[in-house]
């Protein structure tokens, strides 16, 4: 009998006691290879001892001051160390425990950032359908995500949503990439035009798309042209790097390889590896100086926020993250993985598309290529493929979803920076075997 009120309250989940490198082990005696991260966390595998280290002595030396009377050495370290890495013109941070935290710190600062600017009028944020900003209200009312959205309506804040940017499924046929990153980037234009240029106050967007899709990168330019037409109407950008950020698509922040830099940043996953919930909203100098030159405070706090251990534990694991050189890893693996999942899943009757960056790789699944229609999400085919994987000693992050009817299941591979070849090797393989075997489960179905 477990008092736990769980994700899913039927299911029987194995108990997790312990783990290793990219390994995790329940209480029967079985070992997984973690091959996402959890969500896309757990970037250094587990019990790096660097890491477990760096822990140990902060809990010698204290564990939690609050914020409101005292900052912390291992606070001040970790901000040092993301501004030194941070995108042009993001200048502070903001520490906190999560990525919805981190989101809805960010929306709260935007909105702020333009009463401090003397443009109260300012009032609308845009986001994208079928997205996932997180499951706190700020954070959900962002999202596009339907399903997520639905029951929780009537509590939402009003939020607008423009199309993804989503080539697989909305480029057209013939299209190119230059003329569909201009089409999908004009919609966030239309939209501001249509709720009045002066009242809105952000766009916020993944740079990489994961838990709604499935490691979806926007087509070449798309975010130049988003972060052009911010520009021209004053509008604030937020990149939500909270699960693609932190080194998981090769460079530090996945917003480097499209060459554009946010106002606003939300990081999270990545930031402490798992091994403790810290999170983070890197600012730009201009909305910092709006604060300090105003009312010189943000209105906004959580108890925990800045915590000395999660601190301490983002610090360390960023730390073991350049000492290793651990993003050459992730791009020589990343590009491994991509060959090895090509080679064995590139040919298969259900695998739709197979995209992403660095360590960060989505499979989606269809029932039929030529078309590229879904299964029945009644069928649950992504559920099946994690029974499937779990049974063959294999995480792998399962999703479902539709955008009118055509995004169907997905899984994600989010496997960590440590990963070499042979392990590469064995991911696939269990994988391959788990998308053979629930996918065969339908056909006979
Ligand atoms: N934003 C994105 C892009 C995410 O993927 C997630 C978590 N999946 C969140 C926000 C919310 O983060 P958390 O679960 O830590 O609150």
């Amino acid at each position: 009998m477990t008092r736990i009120l769980h994700r899913a309250i039927h299911s029987r989940m194995p108990v997790a006691v312990g783990g290793k490198g990219i390994e995790l082990f329940d209480a029967g005696g079985n070992a997984y290879i973690d091959a996402s991260g959890g969500a896309a966390v757990s970037c250094l595998g587990h019990a790096h001892p660097a890491v477990l280290a760096a822990l140990h002595e902060q809990l010698d030396r204290l564990a939690y001051a609050h914020t409101g009377f005292f900052t912390s050495e291992a606070a001040e370290g970790l901000a040092d160390l993301l501004i030194e890495d941070a995108p042009a013109g993001l200048g502070h941070v903001y520490l906190v425990s999560g990525g919805s935290e981190a989101v809805e710190a960010a929306l709260k600062m935007a909105r702020q950032y333009f009463v401090e600017k003397g443009e109260p009028q300012r009032r609308h944020i845009i986001a994208r359908r079928q997205s996932y900003h997180g499951n706190t209200l700020g954070a959900l009312a962002a999202g596009g995500n339907e399903w997520r959205r639905a029951q929780f309506k009537p509590l939402l804040i009003e939020t607008h949503h423009i199309d993804p940017c989503y080539a697989y499924h909305l480029q057209e046929p013939g299209e190119s990439d230059e003329a569909y990153a201009e089409r999908a980037a004009r919609q966030l234009e239309d939209k501001i035009l249509e709720l009045g240029a002066d009242e809105v106050i952000a766009f916020v967007a993944e740079t990489v798309v994961g838990a709604t899709a499935g490691a979806v990168p926007p087509v070449a330019d798309y975010l130049k042209r988003i972060r052009a037409i911010c520009d021209r109407y004053g509008v604030l950008l937020i990149l939500d790097e909270v699960m693609c950020g932190m080194g998981r698509t090769g460079t530090l922040h996945a917003c480097e390889q499209d060459g554009v830099a946010p106002d606003l940043m939300t990081i999270a996953k990545g930031l402490g590896g798992g091994y403790q919930p810290v999170g983070a909203v890197l600012l730009s100098e201009k909305i910092y100086n709006a604060f300090a030159g105003g009312s010189g405070f943000f209105q906004h706090g959580h108890t925990y926020m800045g915590h000395p251990m999660a601190a301490a534990a983002g610090l360390a694991v960023q730390q073991v993250i350049r000492r290793e050189n651990l993003l050459a890893n992730v791009v020589a693996m990343g590009a491994e993985l991509e060959r090895q999942l090509t080679e064995r899943l590139g040919n298969h009757h259900h695998v739709g598309d197979i995209r992403g960056r660095g360590l960060f790789r989505g499979v989606e699944l269809v029932a039929d290529r030529a078309s590229k229609r879904p299964f029945d999400p009644k069928l649950k085919l992504n559920a099946l493929i994690k029974k499937e994987a779990m049974a063959r000693g294999l995480m792998v992050y399962p999703m479902g979803g539709t955008i009118d009817g055509r995004l169907g299941d997905h899984v994600l591979l989010a496997p960590p920076f440590i990963v070499d070849r042979a392990d590469i090797g064995r991911i696939v393989e269990r994988l391959g075997d788990a998308i053979d075997a629930a996918t065969r489960a339908l056909s006979n179905a």
